[in-house]
């Protein structure tokens, strides 16, 4: 088959992989239908992520067809059509237990990682009972591909983990396509706010689409959220860019007694104004999606209270990963958010 291949840093090739097969009785094989790239598969490239092999097949959002299942898998059969989580959870480890499923000890961030991921002709996915979930017949691939990662991201430690609520004045520090993920989620929780934060104007433009009230440079948010808040600062601040001053800007605009939930994936230390916040009794959190919460999106989407499709900026052929890569890591010259790959 074809695939994605990470050779080291800086190095990647569409070029011929052996065909995957069962490992384990818990496995399923899966014909990649749709695929796309991730900020972290950027992160790998850069060499940003050094525990992932040379030789790595790159991806973890993948929507397919079930090709063939292990002796143990019981949730999907052969020609179901399936998503694979960014997520693999062995269901039975001391963080399966407690549903932290990203945190999984036999798993975790495991495809294009440190096993071969989804942009491939063909992927294995690991642990198919947790992993994979089946797709209701009236959505499209594309209607669900961003489950498999950054709607679940955005959600979940994003919006779940930042407490959301009506009302809630809500400033998102990035607006990428997890950031913007997050702008849309946040919508099914009906706050009073949402104030996406960005270096770039067609980022912001997009934020306003996607149903962020206000959409600002940073160096303007100070002003916005001391206005709308009284110069309480924002209920729940969400930092969805990975580096110290988005970091720092969420840390800051937050109200005593809020939330800040981190999202972004960072590179480097980033200093936490402890002499500022000692006594502001906030909340901060981490991670990585559980993707639990993939049924209940699957239902919004369903619903139609939930469209994420408008992330979307390229569409191209699977065999094109290649100029996928360069389309996506020329963002600020081609204005992609997520490029969209289908054989
Ligand atoms: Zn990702
Ligand atoms: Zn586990």
């Amino acid at each position: 088959m074809k695939a994605l291949i990470y050779d080291g840093p800086n190095e990647i090739r569409w070029d011929d992989h052996p065909d995957p097969g069962l490992i384990d009785d818990t496995d399923i094989i899966m014909k990649v239908t749709t695929t796309t790239i991730c900020g972290s598969d950027t992160h790998i490239i850069k060499g940003g992520v050094p525990d992932t092999p040379h030789g790595t097949v790159l991806g973890h959002e993948g929507v397919g067809v079930v090709e063939e299942t292990g002796a143990a898998v019981r949730n999907v059969a052969p020609g179901d059509r399936v998503i694979a989580t960014c997520v693999t959870a062995c269901g039975f480890c001391r963080f399966c237990t407690a549903q932290q499923y990203g945190q999984c000890l036999n798993g975790g961030w495991a495809l294009g990682h440190f096993i071969d991921g989804t942009q491939a002709e063909y992927t294995r996915v690991p642990y198919a009972q947790n992993s994979v979930y089946p797709i209701p017949e009236e959505l499209s691939d594309e209607q669900v591909l961003f489950l498999t990662d950054i709607l679940a991201t955005g959600y979940e430690v994003g919006v779940l983990a930042g407490n959301v609520g009506p009302g809630d004045t809500v400033a998102i520090v990035g607006a990428g396509p997890v950031g913007l993920s997050t702008v849309l989620s946040a919508q099914l929780f009906s706050p009073g706010n949402i104030i996406a934060i960005d270096l770039v104007e067609s980022r912001r433009r997009k934020a306003l689409e996607l149903g962020a009230d206000y959409a600002v440079a940073p160096e303007q948010a100070h002003e916005l959220v001391n206005d709308l808040t009284d110069g309480l600062g924002a209920d729940v601040t969400i930092e969805a860019a990975g580096f110290p001053a988005p970091f720092e800007l969420a840390a800051d605009l937050v109200r005593s007694g809020g939330r800040i939930a981190n999202i972004g994936v960072h590179e480097e230390p980033v200093s936490l104004a402890l002499d500022k916040l000692w006594a502001k009794q906030i909340t901060l959190t981490t991670g990585i999606p559980s993707a639990l919460s993939i049924p209940s999106l699957m239902n919004a989407i369903i619903a139609g209270t939930l469209d994420a499709t408008t992330l979307i900026s390229h569409r191209m052929p699977l065999e094109d990963m290649e100029n996928g890569y360069d389309t996506f890591s020329r963002a600020a010259e081609t204005n992609a958010l997520k490029v969209v790959l289908a054989a």
